[in-house]
C-alpha cells in the first residue's frame, strides 16, 4: 500500500497539518513542527500535543505516514565549533518535539562544509552530531535526505549517505529519504522506467533500500547533473511522468511516507489522485 501526500502547512497550530492533508486527499504528509527559520520554539503545550495526536488519529495518520522536516538553518557539519553546537542544540530540540508528538522519524539535510574543510571531514562532523543527538533523545529515527549538491551541501552522492550510516552508532535509529528532484539534479537519470530501476538498484547497492523511511516526489526544473535544487510539479519538469508512474508500481516504496514538495499547492489534490491511480489504489 502506498501512502501519498504533501508537505502541508501547520500555520495556526500543528493540528492544522493533518486537517490540511486530509483536505487534499492525502494518505501521508510532511510538516515543520516549528518555524523553520528559527533555531528553537517555545515548548509545545499538553493541549497542542493532545490536539495534534487526536487529529492525526481521527484522520487516519500513524507515525509511518508522517515525515517531519527539520529547520533549514541546521548544519551539523558546520566547520565552526560554536555554530555547530547551536545546530546540534536545535536538532535535539526538534527530535524532542517529534518525540512529544508521537512521531518516529525526522527528515534532515546532511549539512555543508562551506568550502572550509574536506567532504570526508564534514561527514565525520555530521555523523558525530547525529550520534550526540540520538544519545540525548529516544524513539525518533534520523532520516538523511539526499541533496542536489547545490553550493557546498553534502548528500549529493549516494556514497555520502552510506558513509553517514556507517558512522552512526545506533543504526536502529538511522534512515534515508530519497528526493527525486535532488537525485536527478545530482546526476542520476530518472526519465524512463529503465533509468528509474537502474538508479534505485544503484541506491540499493551503495546505500541499501532497507534504510528507506520516506521519499520526496518532485519533478525538476533543473537539468540532470546540474546540482541545482529547483522543484517542479509532477510531469511538468525535466524528469517527466514516467518516473512517478514507475515508482508507484514499486513494492519497495510501500508503507513509507511519499511526499510531494512540488511548487504549486493548487495541483496537490490532482497530483495525489494521479499518484494513487498509478499505484492502482483508487
Ligand atoms: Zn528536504
Ligand atoms: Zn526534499
Amino acid at each position: 500500500m502506498k501512502t501519498i501526500g504533501a508537505h502541508v502547512s501547520a500555520s495556526g497550530g500543528l493540528w492544522q497539518a493533518p486537517l490540511n492533508a486530509a483536505a487534499i486527499g492525502a494518505t501521508a504528509f510532511a510538516l515543520f513542527t516549528k518555524n523553520q527559520r528559527q533555531w528553537t520554539a517555545p515548548p509545545l503545550s499538553a493541549a497542542e500535543i493532545d490536539r495534534f495526536r487526536k487529529t492525526c488519529e481521527e484522520k487516519g495518520y500513524g507515525p509511518a505516514q508522517i515525515l517531519p522536516h527539520d529547520s533549514y538553518l541546521i548544519n551539523l557539519g558546520n566547520p565552526d565549533a560554536d555554530k555547530r553546537a547551536v545546530s546540534l542544540g536545535s536538532m535535539v530540540h526538534e527530535l524532542r518535539r517529534c518525540e512529544a508528538l508521537g512521531l518516529d522519524r525526522l527528515n534532515f539535510h546532511p549539512g555543508s562544509h562551506l568550502r572550509e574543510i574536506s567532504e570526508e571531514e564534514c561527514l565525520g562532523l555530521i555523523a558525530d552530531g547525529m550520534n550526540r543527538a540520538l544519545e540525548q533523545t529516544k524513539g525518533v529515527t534520523l532520516v538523511i535526505e539526499n541533496t542536489a549538491g547545490q553550493g557546498s551541501n553534502l548528500g549529493y552522492r549516494f556514497e555520502h549517505l552510506a558513509r553517514l550510516i556507517e558512522l552512526v552508532e545506533d543504526k536502529s535509529r538511522a534512515g534515508v529519504c530519497i528526493d527525486t528532484a535532488h537525485t536527478f539534479a545530482s546526476g542520476h537519470d530518472l526519465r524512463t522506467a529503465e533509468a528509474v530501476r537502474a538508479t534505485l538498484d544503484e541506491f540499493d547497492r551503495v546505500v541499501g533500500l532497507k534504510w528507506l523511511r520516506g521519499m520526496h516526489l518532485n519533478d525538476s526544473k533543473a537539468a540532470l547533473g546540474s546540482r541545482v535544487d529547483r522543484h517542479q510539479s509532477i510531469g511538468r519538469g525535466l524528469i517527466g511522468e514516467e518516473c512517478f508512474r514507475t515508482l508507484m508500481k514499486d513494492p519497495r516504496l510501500d508503507g513509507i511516507p511519499l511526499i510531494l514538495e512540488t511548487i504549486d499547492p493548487e495541483l496537490w489534490p490532482s497530483e495525489i489522485a494521479s499518484l494513487k491511480a498509478w499505484a492502482g489504489e483508487e
